[in-house]
């Protein structure tokens, strides 16, 4: 295994049972995602996205191979510990941004620091932290009602970011903005790269797939293409060679 793998697959299947019949959503996934690494998960309905990063976000195990997370095997952990490294190390990040309405936004981005039991004030700090560093920190008294999609969406980022998590997984993040506001998302995960932290995301959006670092097409459950794209990054290890 490379020593700068974050997430670490090998040959990992899932298989769904609809009653007799079996649908084989993943079939054999090999990929590597680095440190640092920006990547993003493209490819047809039906292809696999969702159910990859279920796998890759500890919500669901693989039917079949190994799962390497930080040097752990998460396709032998049981539910709790699946359930401890997710609130721990994975922030995620959805379409329909899934906050709390009757929470201000800083306490929606305190709310994975209060399961981790981090002591109050430790949990603001952290809060507001994150908050400015989205760009929010004038919002934090602001129920997501009184916020604009864009904003919403921020403090997702901004709660899924509180943990500092090992990688950050998003699910069409921009699938619910106007380009204009998808925009400042897309900056704001582009800062987030360049200050080192791990994304992954899933998109339909050729525009978006033109401004990651790495995409990774997924076709009939299979990675039919991985390719990086050359002058994002500045390490010189991620040049122009195939990453698989
Ligand atoms: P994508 O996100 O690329 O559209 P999915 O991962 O959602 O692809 O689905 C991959 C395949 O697995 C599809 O054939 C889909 O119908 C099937 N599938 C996904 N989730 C389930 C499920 N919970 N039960 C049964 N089949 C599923
Ligand atoms: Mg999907």
């Amino acid at each position: 295994m490379s020593a700068m793998a974050v997430l670490h697959l090998r040959g990992v299947t899932k298989v769904y049972h609809m009653g007799s019949v079996d649908v084989r959503a993943l079939n054999g996934i090999d990929l590597d995602i680095l440190d640092g690494d920006y990547v993003g998960i493209m490819g047809p309905s039906g292809s696999g996205k969702t159910t990859l990063m279920e796998i890759l976000g500890c919500l669901s195990r693989p039917t079949d191979g190994a799962y390497t997370f930080s040097g752990e095997r998460v396709d032998r952990l049981d539910d709790g510990g699946l359930a401890l490294l997710r609130g721990q190390r994975i922030g995620f990040v959805f379409q329909t941004f899934n906050l709390l309405p009757r929470l201000t936004a800083i306490e929606n981005v305190e709310l994975p620091l209060l399961y981790r039991r981090t002591p109050r004030r430790e949990r603001r700090r952290a809060a507001v932290e994150m908050l400015d560093r989205v760009g929010l920190g004038s919002r934090a008294a602001h129920r997501p009602n009184e916020m604009s999609g864009g904003e919403r969406q921020r403090v997702a980022i901004a709660r899924a970011l509180v943990n500092q998590p090992a990688v950050l997984l998003a699910d069409e993040p921009t699938g619910n903005l106007d380009s204009a506001t998808g925009e400042t998302i897309l900056e704001l995960f582009e800062a987030l790269h360049h200050d080192g932290q791990t994304l992954v995301l899933v998109t339909h959006d050729p525009r978006i797939g033109e401004r990651v670092g790495r995409v990774v097409r997924l076709r009939d459950g299979v990675v039919e293409s991985d390719q990086r794209r050359t002058g994002i990054s500045k390490d010189p290890r991620f040049g122009d060679h195939p990453a698989s």
